[in-house]
């Protein structure tokens, strides 16, 4: 079945598809302006504007509308007196409160998409296995690198340009180089600060391949570390394979999440862990499922997700090791491949 066909036979009554990266998955065409009317029965429309119609012709077993600049006012008009269901998540109140206007009754869904997106096909779990692959690559040519009395910045601009001269068509996210006592926040900005020796240097970095992302974090350290981030790294090592070792279909998010999270809570630094283990990956670097304490979402086979523990030490430093992994009815296939022993550089 086509990922259309799987969608309407989900649906109980049309359900309007606005989210840009929605429509690209659901038919392969990528816009800044348009939106999907997919019909429980299969039929579906697709509204664009004069600047992608000529595009759009191409996209297979749609009805093409061409509507003016405005997609919403048209539909506004288009679908008065009609139940829709929009995808509550990604419909402005504005856009909402036009279609309303316009006379459409409007019932509100979450997730829909989503959970077809979460169960990767096989060319998605390739096209993010790829991208994985430079991922490693360019943590091998980190490795080489001298890191003390480079700034932050600095090396994250590296990481920028080997990941597009190894094939990569885009940065997943800006990169994160955070050392020292930057490494303490699990989502820090790279700085123009230089990085001392004797610290770890957290490295969390990914591409596009094909419209798919990577998302991996390895830590490095800048000599010998003290007593209590060398522990850290160790405890957050245990704790990721802990966390690999319990990914499986079947297991619930939150399983998975405790089973890392008690590794480090053991070594008594379950506070220094503040967020969840993981989350869904693929055409955009966050998706379902999640995982975490309070995650509803049970895994499935074809999941593609990260696990990511940390420690984190203010006023100290931080360590994270991330990688991705496809889940499998036995277990996961991890996506990763650069070392997790600790690696020091220069
Ligand atoms: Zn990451
Ligand atoms: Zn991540």
């Amino acid at each position: 079945m086509s990922r259309l066909e799987r969608l309407a036979a989900r649906l109980e009554r049309p359900l309007l598809v606005t989210k840009g990266v929605h429509v690209r998955y659901l038919v392969g065409f990528a816009s800044s302006n348009v939106a999907l009317l997919v019909e429980p029965l299969g039929h579906t429309r697709l509204y664009t504007d004069f600047r992608y119609v000529e595009a759009a012709r191409a996209v297979a077993d749609v009805e093409l509308v061409r509507t003016k600049r405005d997609v919403i006012g048209a539909l506004s008009e288009l679908l008065a007196g009609q139940s829709v269901a929009i995808e509550a998540e990604h419909v402005s109140v504005a856009a909402a409160d036009r279609l309303r206007a316009g006379g459409a009754e409007l019932v509100s869904t979450a997730g829909v998409v989503e959970g077809l997106r979460a169960i990767k096909e096989p060319a998605e779990i390739e096209a993010i296995r790829a991208a994985c692959r430079i991922a490693d690559a360019v943590y091998g040519d980190l490795a080489e690198e001298r890191f003390t009395g480079r700034t932050e910045k600095d090396l994250a601009w590296f990481v920028e340009r080997r990941f597009r001269e190894r094939g990569a068509d885009a940065l997943a996210f800006p990169p994160i180089v955070a050392s020292g006592t930057n490494g303490s926040r699990p989502h820090a900005v790279p700085q123009e600060v230089e990085i001392p020796a004797g610290t770890l240097v957290t490295v969390d970095m990914g591409g596009l391949v094909e419209g798919y992302n990577s998302d991996a974090t390895r830590t490095f350290a800048t000599g010998p570390l003290p007593d209590r981030l060398a522990e850290a790294y160790a405890i957050c090592a245990a704790a990721q394979l802990d966390g690999l070792a319990a990914v499986r279909a079947g297991v619930t998010g939150a399983a998975a999440d405790a089973a890392a999270r008690s590794t480090i809570e053991a070594a008594g630094l379950g506070e220094a862990f503040g967020h969840g283990l993981g989350h869904g990956v693929g055409l955009e670097v966050h998706e379902a499922p999640t995982l975490r304490p309070e995650s509803a979402d049970t895994l499935a086979a074809g999941n593609v997700v990260s696990v990511e523990p940390g420690v984190y030490l203010e006023g100290l430093g931080g360590v994270r090791i991330e990688d991705l992994v496809a889940v499998t009815e036995t277990g996961c296939d991890v996506l990763a491949g650069f070392t997790k022993e600790l690696v020091t550089v220069r």
